[in-house]
């Protein structure tokens, strides 16, 4: 069943928010400016990334976001490199997988998980 980007970003909030290590205990985001979040600042980026893609290989996923979301970053330096992404600050990057959980629920999808084994996403499960 395809899904509105709203109803998408709506369980990527849920699932990410829930597990996220910067929500507080009142379950508010705990940043100094909630609106600073890369997943959410570039919420239409990121939707338009993945509804854009349309593979069974997670990492055709990734790169669509890194091309698509992470070049329109303020935060990725000009060698594509990223500081927050190094230091697991990026709510994107470090729960890129639950992202892309939310999208397989979204559209029914499954993804081939095992490409990446070894690439240093963290592995969130609910
Ligand atoms: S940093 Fe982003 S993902 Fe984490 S609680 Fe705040 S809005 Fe949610
Ligand atoms: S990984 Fe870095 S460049 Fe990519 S969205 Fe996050 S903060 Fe921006």
């Amino acid at each position: 069943m395809e899904r509105s980007l709203l109803e998408v970003e709506a369980i990527v909030r849920d699932r990410i928010c829930r597990v996220c290590s910067d929500r507080t205990a009142d379950g508010q985001c705990g940043l100094e400016e909630p609106r600073d979040c890369s997943l959410f600042r570039m919420f239409p980026q990121v939707a338009k990334a993945i509804q854009a893609t349309r593979s069974d290989d997670i990492m055709d996923y990734v790169r669509a976001i890194r091309e698509q979301v992470c070049a329109a970053c303020q935060y990725q330096a000009s060698n594509g490199s990223c500081e927050k992404r190094k230091e697991v600050r990026c709510a994107l990057d470090a729960y890129l997988l639950l992202v892309v959980d939310a999208i397989e629920e979204a559209t029914g999808k499954s993804f081939d998980r095992a490409a990446l084994n070894g690439q240093g996403f963290m592995e969130v499960r609910l």
